[in-house]
């Protein structure tokens, strides 16, 4: 059998590769701890999936869902971006439901990338802008994020006939995997290239909720002209722990969201309705549960950052997002090298800053999706492994 081009052209799934390692470990009878995945382990709440139980008894919601999903659905979201950000939004022309945000991540360049066309996107970043641009025939170009400007592209340093080629821009703050923030003068930046060059922005923002000590992330879209050049893509997923419903939403320029909206008429045909009422739910309802999430993941931040550090590790406390992003010790060749040798030492993984493009090596990323009893774990284990 012969695939395509285009399949060839997808790098090797790290990830797949880490998986196959974990298996055999547990095989051996380890009892190994994952810190790999941005997955939170902790359940959904209550009156959201009660909502869906609701809405999965109603008949209305057995039947195809609208393309761009409910009017109640982007009506609440919307609201949701008024509350949050005092952004306004006309619900029929600037909202698109989505099956996850990872969804209209990889089908925008169908709608806006001819064969050739640059995409530009950050590196170390979500695999999926990549492989995205690639299933559409584009090219993409990195854009390094380096530790001495934040984590934050640099747009002086793309040449001009890159810019110029480019159809799209991927940006994502708070970001995974580094778990920088962005201020509003770097979107006004990013809004400037984009005028300057043509560009459609795409703001990618799951971790928009996800902060902390008292910081709130601004959206792509409070800043003047943004709504000019791109979109922002939301999701339900790390918010409300909700990964495995599949429930997202794109917002912003209403030509943007159009174009994307026909890729998707022809490909799916939408989100399941009552998913779409339980994101309502979500939205709308009691939001007490994102605070005591919050207070979880900044627990296990705290015990996880000043282990690590204690060990002799250099960890910067995150602002926002469940990750910790640091340099990998001394003596280690590269960040696969010391995944490997922490998983084969102490049974734990972390994910190779490679697994998020070549300008992640160097670094590794954390996780901290793990009860603290287990991070105490597995500081216990990396104290025994010594440092190289
Ligand atoms: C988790 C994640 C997403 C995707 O979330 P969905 O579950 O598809 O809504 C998108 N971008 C980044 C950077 C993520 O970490």
């Amino acid at each position: 059998m012969e695939y395509s081009d285009r399949i060839r052209q997808i790098p090797p799934y790290l990830f797949a590769e880490i998986d196959r390692a974990i298996e055999k470990k547990r095989s051996e009878g380890v009892d190994v701890i994952s810190l790999g995945i941005g997955d939170p382990d902790i359940p959904t709440p209550e009156n959201i999936i009660d909502r869906l139980c609701k809405a999965a008894h109603d008949p209305r919601n057995h039947r195809y869902p609208s393309y761009a999903g409910m009017t109640s659905f982007r009506e609440a979201a919307a609201k949701w971006y008024k509350k949050r950000f005092n952004v306004t939004l006309d619900s029929g022309k600037e909202v698109l439901a989505l099956i996850g945000s990872k969804e209209g991540i990889a089908h925008i360049p169908l709608a806006f990338v001819n064969p050739g066309d640059v995409v530009l996107f950050s590196d170390p970043g979500y695999p999926v802008y990549r492989v995205g641009t690639i299933l559409a025939g584009g090219k993409p170009v990195e854009m390094p994020l380096l530790e001495e400007n934040g984590f934050l592209p640099d747009y002086g340093a793309i040449e001009r006939a890159t810019a110029k080629k480019a159809k799209l821009l991927f940006i994502n703050y708070p970001n995974n995997p580094t778990a920088a923030v962005a201020d509003k003068k770097f979107f006004k930046e990013t809004v400037d290239f984009a005028v300057d060059n043509g560009i459609i922005v795409c703001h990618d923002a799951p971790y928009s909720e996800m902060a902390y000590d008292g910081y709130k992330a601004p959206s792509f879209l409070e800043v003047a002209g943004a709504k000019d050049v791109g979109v922002e893509f939301h999701s339900l997923s790390k918010t409300y722990n909700m990964t495995g419903w599949r429930i997202g939403f794109a917002v912003g320029n209403p030509e943007v969201i159009s174009g994307l909206g026909k890729i998707k008429e022809n490909v799916d045909s939408g989100a399941f309705q009552a998913v779409q009422e339980a994101g309502i739910e979500a939205l709308s309802g009691p939001q007490d549960s994102i605070s005591e999430h919050l207070r979880v993941f900044q627990e296990r931040r705290d015990v996880m950052v000043d282990g690590l550090n204690e060990l002799g590790y250099a960890v910067k406390k995150p602002k926002a997002t469940f990750y910790l992003w640091f340099r990998i010790p001394k003596g280690y060749k590269s960040s696969a090298q010391f995944a490997e040798c922490l998983l084969e030492k102490t049974g734990v993984v972390m994910t190779p800053g490679t697994g998020f493009g070549k300008y992640g090596e160097g670094y590794v990323r954390c996780a901290l999706t793990q009860p603290r009893e287990r991070l105490e774990e597995v500081l216990q284990r990396m104290k025994r492994m010594g440092n190289k």
